[in-house]
């Protein structure tokens, strides 16, 4: 219920629209009782032998006789029989009401009907086409006016979605992972625009089109439509179970459906290991295995819908029987109560049964409309929790309510004390150990500082720290003596420039991928930091030079020009802090050494951290500083010679660096 006043907050966004298309739903719904109560003139033609103004003049003379009749009953009763003489006064006022209007159809209507019965049966019958078309068009323009707000509003929905979804910090986006993501913003969010859709043309417009024929039953004999009417409660409490057990069956062929965006992007994502492996059979078992599921879900639905669609229509003919059968009574015996109850003013006519039957069928049509739609909406409604899930979900790396300006950095950064916990499945018993565990360290501005340890002892947590891709769980750390939770993620991480393993170059021209570092810089700059990163020469040797496309990922590039890209891009950002998370691992030697040669010049006039596993001579010159981390702790810091010499360098050149190329 809360998601459907959220979507509808959305749609009413465009109130014109919506308004617009509820009175094309009223013209719809007014024409659809129109055509219908043609029946009644249509009928009396055919079967009662009559013109519209013989039938309008004898009515008129009987309802006359009938007022007459009644006036001079209530003059013969005693004034104290109070309700005999309420029910007369009513009668006469019944009657009176149809005279009236009989009354108005005579000079309004009747001077433009044939007398011919011929002739009056083809105006009805192009009257009823008329109406038609003009249903017909006013169904066209609800349909488009429908379609604009539908697809507005959940335009609207997948940019709010995929805004909140860049909002989320690293640890929440890992964890939902981006199958998922896609599954939330094109499968979820398609199911919400089928639900709206549905919402807004036949949820709009079925139950006026019932409403008025309701009405218009009413209006013939409202004892009968009352006995039919009986039956919505009743109807209201099927939808009920129907609905509750489809939005559940709707949520887990939605997270099968996530499963299967999930072994897809896992199977073709990795497609090279796939194949040197030969892992098809797994994945195809995988793939066969979720798809599986989302039939078996979607079969359930496909189920239950079956199963509703005749249980409400049923229902609905049931409570056309129920006023049909008393009415038929009526006609049949000609008598106006049954079993002493009165169920109609005057005898009914067979025209008028007809009518009431025209239009409580009218009434059933769009019911077994809704029951259609009933699927539909719960399904969006399912798809609806979890996109809204995924809008609401909340960063635990939070902005700060009012951020302190930042200044360049100039003097200092200092960790301190620093724990650091991941967060654990929310499923998985017990949290996972510290990553990070009592690490501190002071880097003065300028210093060129190598992280180095084994594998899964935590450097790349604590240089995640820097730019807040995490917060430690306890602990604090300062840029310049500011504590960077204080300040805008922003204006932090434009201070800093990193480079990572696996390079992520984007599927555009190598030219925009460089100025993703820094939008605002020119072509001239692009080439004079590829020219730094050593890029340049391979660069102008591509037949389209700067703009030539990288691919997929960078896919058309080698790792070591990917690599030399991916610095191009940091030194264009001219960051004061440069982070360097085993840059250099998954390139050749002669890259590493180019890459090297390049920070000499590059690292002057900022703070560097560079995760590393290789020290060659050559690196060991450029660094001033070493830290060196085990199990999450720093273990050692110090100059390069006092490192050297420390027992716990020895043991980590023994043991898990490589190469090992120390001078
Ligand atoms: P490395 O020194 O190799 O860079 P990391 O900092 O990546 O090590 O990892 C430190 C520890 O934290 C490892 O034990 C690893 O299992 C764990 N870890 C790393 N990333 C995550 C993550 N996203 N979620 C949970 N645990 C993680
Ligand atoms: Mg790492």
């Amino acid at each position: 219920m809360q998601n459907f006043l959220r979507i509808l907050s959305y749609v009413m966004r465009h109130r014109r629209l919506v308004a617009m298309s509820v009175m094309c739903a009223v013209g719809v719904s007014l024409f659809w009782t129109l055509n219908l109560s043609i029946v009644f003139p249509v009928v009396k033609v055919l079967f009662q032998n009559g013109s519209l103004h013989e039938y309008v003049d004898v009515e008129i003379a009987g309802l006359e006789g009938v007022i007459q009749e009644h006036s001079t009953n209530l003059e013969n009763i005693p004034a104290r029989d109070l309700r005999q003489r309420a029910r007369t006064q009513s009668r006469i006022g019944e009657a009176s009401s149809t005279l009236l209007w009989l009354t108005r159809i005579q000079t309004w209507v009747l001077p433009w009907v044939p007398r011919d019965k011929f002739d009056t049966m083809a105006s009805l019958l192009a009257l009823l086409l008329v109406a038609t078309v003009i249903k017909g068009i006013f169904i066209f323009f609800q349909d488009i006016l429908v379609g604009s707000v539908v697809q507005l509003t959940v335009n609207a929905i997948r940019q709010d979605c995929f805004r909140a979804a860049l909002k989320l910090d690293c640890q929440s986006l890992g964890r939902i992972g981006t199958p998922t993501l896609m599954a939330r913003m094109t499968n979820d969010v398609e199911q919400m625009t089928l639900a709206i859709r549905l919402f807004g043309v036949t949820l709009v417009r079925e139950p006026l089109k019932a409403a008025a024929c309701t009405a218009a039953a009413f209006y013939v004999n409202w004892r009968l439509a009352l006995l039919s009417v009986t039956m919505v409660p009743l109807l209201g409490l099927v939808f009920n179970y129907f609905g509750r057990r489809l939005r559940r069956a709707s949520h887990r062929t939605m997270e099968s459906m996530a499963k299967i965006y999930e072994c897809m992007g896992e199977t073709f994502g990795a497609a090279r290991i796939v194949m040197a492996f030969s892992g098809f059979r797994k994945h195809r078992r995988q793939f066969f295995r979720a798809n599986r599921e989302y039939y078996d879900g979607s079969m359930k639905v496909v189920r239950l819908g079956a199963l509703s669609r005749p249980v409400s229509e049923i229902m609905g003919v049931v409570g056309v029987f129920a006023a049909l059968a008393p009415g038929a009574y009526l006609v049949l015996r000609e008598t106006t109560s049954i079993w002493g109850i009165r169920l109609a003013s005057a005898p009914m006519s067979i025209a008028e049964l007809a009518t009431l039957y025209a239009l409580l069928a009218g009434t059933l049509d769009p019911m077994r409309k809704l029951s259609n739609v009933f699927e539909g909406i719960k399904r969006g409604l399912a798809g609806s929790d979890r996109v809204f899930a995924l809008i609401d979900q909340k960063s635990i790396v939070p902005e700060p309510r009012s951020p302190r300006m930042m200044i360049p950095h100039q003097a200092s950064i200092s960790m301190k004390n620093i724990n650091f916990r991941y967060a654990g499945d929310p499923d998985a018993s017990g949290a996972r150990p510290l990553a990070l565990r009592n690490a501190s360290l002071e880097v003065n501005f300028g210093e060129v500082v190598a992280v180095v340890g084994g594998n899964g002892s935590g450097k790349s947590t604590l240089l995640s720290l820097l730019p807040r891709f995490i917060d430690p769980t306890e602990g604090h750390v300062l840029i310049d003596g500011v504590d960077i939770r204080e300040l805008r993620t922003r204006d932090l991480r434009s201070q800093i420039g990193l480079v990572t393993q696996e390079t992520m170059l984007f599927n555009d021209t190598i030219c925009a991928n460089i100025l993703y570092g820094n939008p605002q810089a020119t072509r001239q700059m692009v080439m004079d930091a590829a020219r730094k990163a050593q890029a340049a020469e391979f660069i102008e040797q591509l037949p389209e030079g700067y703009d030539t496309p990288v691919g997929d990922r960078g896919g058309k590039l080698s790792g070591g020009q990917r690599q030399r890209i991916a610095l191009a891009r940091a030194i264009i950002r001219n960051p004061s802090i440069l982070i360097l998370d085993e840059a250099t691992s998954a390139v050749d030697s002669r890259s590493e050494d180019v890459i090297h040669s390049v920070l000499k010049d590059f690292v002057v006039g900022r703070t560097v951290f560079i995760i590393t596993h290789s020290l060659s001579a050559a690196f060991l010159d450029l660094v001033t500083r070493i830290v060196v981390m085990d199990q999450g702790c720093v273990i050692a810091d110090g100059s390069c010679e006092e490192i050297r010499k420390s027992p716990e360098f020895s043991r980590l050149l023994q043991g898990e660096m490589s190469p090992v190329r120390a001078a």
